[in-house]
């Protein structure tokens, strides 16, 4: 069987992005998770959970919502590996993605379902608790669209819990990332300088 990470690497030349190549690990004990937040041609948020030794990955325009009554669009993107939970930088101009990214938020999760991750998975329903240093409590990602593949559609949805807060909104009051401190338009800013100096 093709490893799920051969559609991360075609899209990426490892010469010129600092992004790992990575490879497929062991299941963690503690399952990882991962929101990133990533500056490409449109702002978006990079959710990924670890299933299987990868981090399966959704693109979230708007980000993850404490608010139960908010459904946030998430498209499926490339399985990345796990070396990717610790990248945060800048994907160079002309590259895939190319643009800064910081880690959001990471912490470890739980599967809520009494099914396997990688049948919730297939089955397109997944319900998982979030322990990370912003978002925190029980989310859904649901899809709608027939089949789970690259580019399907889902929602990401918080489940009602005691962490659920109808305008609690880290997305806007913590933009910082959890690794370095730094926003989206510090690395922004370094980029400028960057291309000033012609490099
Ligand atoms: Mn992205």
């Amino acid at each position: 069987m093709a490893s799920s990470l051969t559609t991360y690497r075609k899209k990426r030349d490892f010469k010129k992005t600092k992004e790992p190549a990575g490879r497929k690990r062991a299941s963690s004990k503690q399952l990882k998770f991962v929101i990133q937040q990533h500056a490409a041609r449109a702002m978006h948020y990079d959710v990924r959970l670890e299933i299987g030794g990868v981090l399966v990955s959704w693109a979230v325009p708007k980000g993850p919502s404490l608010n139960p009554r908010t459904k946030r669009l998430a498209i499926m993107t490339e399985d990345h590996p796990m070396e990717y939970g610790k990248f945060e930088g800048i994907i160079p101009k002309g590259e895939y993605g190319a643009g800064p990214v910081i880690l959001w938020d990471r912490g470890t999760y739980k599967n809520l379902r009494d099914v396997s991750m990688k049948t919730a998975l297939k089955e397109g329903q997944i319900e998982v608790f979030l322990r990370g240093k912003k978002v925190r409590g029980g989310f859904a990602l649901v899809r709608i669209s027939p089949k789970t593949t690259e580019k399907s559609k889902w929602l990401l949805i918080k489940m009602r819990d005691e962490y659920a807060h109808a305008r609690k909104n880290p997305v806007s009051s913590q933009p910082e990332s959890v690794k370095t401190g730094k926003k989206i338009s510090d690395w922004k800013k370094k980029i400028k300088e960057m291309e000033k100096k012609g490099k």
